[in-house]
């Protein structure tokens, strides 16, 4: 089976699918500082490549699988004081979320699944929510592996579990493998790394990159990154994709 860009097909096209079985899988991203050598889409770029393998995995073994466009835009506070951030607010997210569920439940589709990295609390919530209000209104079921709960968090390399997980050797890996011409790689190579762990700090109450050790947007290990720990990393996060959409089937 192929993976459909929903977007690309024409609308004779998707009428002629068997949208019965039919899964539309959502990359959710943000714009968002990541630190000086990583893009502001850089959580678009690896939500987008996490769908994409999770949506092949499940083609693979026979589902009818469509990818939506990327949403660029959700909840960023943590990044919000550096410059080309741009955060709305939570109840916009959930409301849009839910806004296309609906439509894809009136055209038919089975799941929606989101494919996210973005692990800002309050965009979490977000999702949350709109998992909750679509079961509450009886649309097609909202999925999503939150990334920060266990078991997917142990998957994904000591970096990401010690919580040092913001534009770090975890994600600059993955931008590395996806889109290489979009990383400073000059500045990449002279980051000293940054221990300080996002996790723990929002723990603590801290609700900036800023008051959580990050002054420059960045956490972990960034010039420890690489293409083939991004290929590994990518596959790794279509995995988890692909088993959070077969649990909900
Ligand atoms: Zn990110």
């Amino acid at each position: 089976m192929p993976v459909y860009e929903l977007a690309q097909l024409t609308w004779e096209e998707v009428r002629d699918l068997d949208r019965e079985h039919a899964i539309a899988v959502l990359p959710v991203g943000a714009i968002e500082a990541h630190g000086p050598h990583l893009p502001l889409d850089t959580d678009v770029v690896i939500a987008t490549a996490m769908a994409r393998a999770g949506a092949q995995k499940l083609a693979d073994r026979g589902r009818v699988v469509l990818m939506l466009p990327a949403l660029a835009y959700t909840v960023a506070s943590f990044g919000a004081a550096f410059h080309g951030t741009l955060s709305i607010s939570t109840i916009t997210v959930t409301a849009l979320l839910v806004d296309v569920a609906r439509s894809l439940t009136d055209q038919g589709f089975t799941l929606l699944a989101l494919a996210n990295v973005h692990l800002d609390p309050e965009h979490l919530t977000a999702l949350n929510e709109a998992v909750k209000l679509a079961r509450a209104d009886r649309l097609l079921p909202i999925i999503f592996p939150d990334l920060t709960r266990k078991p997917w968090g142990t998957r994904l390399g000591d970096e990401f579990r010690s919580g040092a997980c913001h534009a770090g050797q975890f994600e600059s890996s993955i931008v590395i493998a996806e889109r290489p011409e979009s990383v400073r790689e000059m500045i990449r190579a002279s980051l000293a790394a940054n221990p300080s762990s996002l996790s723990r700090a929002i723990k603590a109450g801290k609700r900036t990159f800023d008051t959580a050790g990050g002054p420059r947007a960045y956490f972990g290990d960034p010039a420890a990154a690489t293409a083939e720990e991004g290929a590994r990393l990518i596959d790794a996060l279509g995995s988890i994709l692909e088993e959070a959409v077969n649990a909900a089937l």
